[in-house]
């Protein structure tokens, strides 16, 4: 059966002499992989179109074990993003942590359209941390872990919430943190404020969303122990983004 479909490249590694595999995210099928065949040929047409985080349209051939790529169109390439060192870490980092936490031939369209989104603001705007944090934060509502956010997910009132615990899955208040049963990772007001508009947040919002170096620090603290704690894996690409810290402070307008 031949199909084809617009698709996301999360990643291509060598497959044989000539071939590669490709993992492809669909906004119709999931998370895909397929066998491009001699795209190692200098004249192979596809080899513009399944580079890490293409937008492509893409033909597949459906093989009994995997899918074939028979032929591809690039949609949009985020030149911009390619361009700048940071950018593109960022478009790579969002590609690992679809690879790692998604199951495959599992559909996900408002996952697949939040990808797309947000590449393509990467590409057009300024590098604002506020994008992967609104990233993290749907993908792991996705997966079906919404972190408790407004109460305490030991008493349930919502008044002096102190830190998150990764094992409740939410918030816990002073009175209850006392207890000392809990591990807390600190979250302030202000972070909780702009963490409860950022899963809605449309990219343009994003912009005019102000945070302090203080409260950014503390989200990507908290969203990075919080989806290692449920994919229980490590994000390589994560160390590396933390190198480029002081720029990771800057919020560009477009
Ligand atoms: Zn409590």
């Amino acid at each position: 059966m031949y199909y084809n479909a617009p698709v996301i490249i999360i990643k291509s590694i060598d497959f044989g002499e000539a071939d590669k595999l490709v993992t492809v995210f669909s906004e119709q099928y999931g998370k895909l992989r397929a066998v491009a065949r001699g795209i190692k040929k200098p004249k192979s047409s596809l080899r513009s179109c399944l580079q890490p985080f293409c937008y492509s349209q893409l033909h597949f051939y459906q093989g009994r074990d995997l899918e074939l790529i028979t032929q591809g169109r690039l949609l949009d390439f985020f030149g911009n993003a390619r361009e700048d060192l940071e950018k593109t870490l960022y478009s790579v980092y969002l590609m690992e942590l679809l690879d790692k936490s998604l199951m495959d031939r599992m559909p996900a369209p408002e996952l697949f359209r939040l990808t797309l989104d947000t590449l393509r603001a990467i590409n057009h705007g300024g590098l604002n941390p506020l994008l992967i944090r609104r990233f993290e934060l749907n993908l792991a509502i996705h997966l079906g872990y919404r972190p408790v956010l407004d109460q305490c997910v030991a008493c349930g009132q919502n008044q002096d919430l102190t830190g998150f615990n990764l094992a409740e899955g939410g918030m816990i208040c002073r009175k209850c943190a006392t207890a000392d049963t809990y591990r807390l990772i600190p979250l302030s007001g202000e972070c909780l404020a702009i963490l409860r508009q950022l899963e809605k947040a449309s990219s343009a919002m994003l912009t005019r969303l102000r945070a302090s170096d203080t409260a950014l620090d503390q989200m990507e603290h908290f969203l990075e122990q919080y989806l290692e704690y449920f994919l229980e894996r490590q994000f390589k690409l994560k160390e590396t983004i933390r190198y480029l810290k002081p720029s990771r402070r800057r919020i560009d307008n477009p």
